[in-house]
């Protein structure tokens, strides 16, 4: 079973930090800003990520700064729960084509506005 915890809910889709068995809550990793030298990267753990900066800094005493990564795994899902109540979804129907309409009248008259110009 997989524990998420919401990010960002949409109309009809939520973003969520996936979580569980075997899915890491963060994998960091580390590179240097001066040479093209790259830590591995490890779940879970920036302890040894801390360690092969230091460990780069005692091979390369002049590369003291690096960037520093965590990656984590997110998730889109359709939104779960009750669907809308009827007037909301009536609403919905009405709005969508008086708004297409609307975006087609003011297409139209973008586009006779420089004609009436010249
Ligand atoms: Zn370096």
């Amino acid at each position: 079973m997989t524990e998420e915890a919401s990010i960002v809910k949409g109309a009809d889709w939520v973003l969520c930090e996936e979580r569980g068995p075997g899915v890491p809550e963060g994998i960091y990793g580390v590179a240097c800003m001066t040479c093209e030298a790259r830590s591995p990267l490890f779940d879970d753990d920036q302890l040894p990520v801390a360690v092969w900066a230091i460990q780069h800094v005692q091979q390369e005493p002049a590369h003291r700064q690096f960037i520093a990564t965590t990656e984590r795994h997110w998730r889109v899902h359709p939104r779960s729960g009750p669907t809308p109540p009827a007037p909301d979804s009536f609403l919905q129907r009405a709005a969508g084509p008086a708004f297409v309409g609307l975006m087609c009248l003011l297409t139209a008259l973008a586009g006779l506005l420089p004609a009436a110009l010249n």
